[in-house]
């Protein structure tokens, strides 16, 4: 059986160059062989999950290279499907940065918005999914007014401005469930995991995460937020996209 493989957005942020979650290129060897996919010993590219879209890209090797068709995860084992198979064990990954710099951008406005429609109206977040050009989310319980709505795009976008720096750190099970009360669901995450990585955007969010994330708020740009919908159950869906800053 494949050992699960190293993920490198998922280490530990201390300021180190580049920061693990802006890394674009990496080399690795690969550990295992499917019909139309490989496993490698370590990666950077984002397989798909928590509302985010898996990264696309390439894999290089002296010679050739290999394009990334999507990325999954399985038992931790992370799977890369390519359009070729590398012919020897060394490839260099290069991620298409664009893409998921925007899903970056996405994801990290977000937090800032769940963090503060919870804090504000005590709605979480029961589902979302961000992609390249607009995001939704949906929240509950909860039924906005248009003022509500300007609100949210208002206080998101002070987040943004403020320039809050986004730290990612460990933090034990038993502390994280003291704070964030119902901001989150931890009963979703196995309970044999007792430390947990977390996400703190300034004063804006707190919550366990395993996606990629900012360094600062600033790159958020603007948040414009396009529809709210009810999508019954005293759920309402937000659809925004985001605008340079
Ligand atoms: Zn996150």
């Amino acid at each position: 059986m494949t050992a699960p493989t190293r993920v490198l957005y998922m280490e530990e942020r201390k300021g180190q160059e580049p920061d693990p979650c802006y890394l674009r290129e990496f080399d690795a060897k690969v550990v295992e062989r499917g019909p139309d996919y490989v496993a490698l010993d370590q990666t950077a590219f984002y397989a798909e999950g928590g509302g985010q879209p898996d990264d696309h890209g390439v894999l290089r090797w002296a010679g050739g290279e290999a394009k990334v068709l999507r990325v999954t995860k399985e038992k931790g084992v992370v799977k890369h499907q390519v359009d070729r198979m590398p012919p020897g064990d060394d490839v260099h990954g290069v991620i298409d940065w664009d893409r998921r710099y925007k899903h970056m951008r996405m994801h990290t406005s977000q937090h800032v918005m769940s963090g503060l429609v919870y804090r504000i109206w005590g709605a979480r977040t029961a589902g979302n999914q961000v992609h390249a050009d607009f995001s939704r989310v949906d929240f509950q319980p909860a039924n906005f007014t248009p003022e509500d709505l300007k609100r949210i795009e208002d206080e998101c976008n002070a987040v943004a401005d403020a320039a809050m720096e986004v730290r990612i750190f460990e933090e034990d099970r038993v502390a994280v469930a003291n704070r964030v009360e119902d901001r989150a669901l931890l009963d979703l995450i196995p309970q044999s995991i007792r430390r947990l990585r977390i996400i703190e955007v300034g004063k804006a969010d707190y919550c366990p995460c395993g996606g990629t994330h900012l360094k600062n708020t600033r790159e958020i740009g603007r948040v414009h937020i396009l529809e709210k919908r009810s999508k019954g159950k005293e759920t309402d869906r937000i659809s925004y996209e985001l605008l340079p800053p």
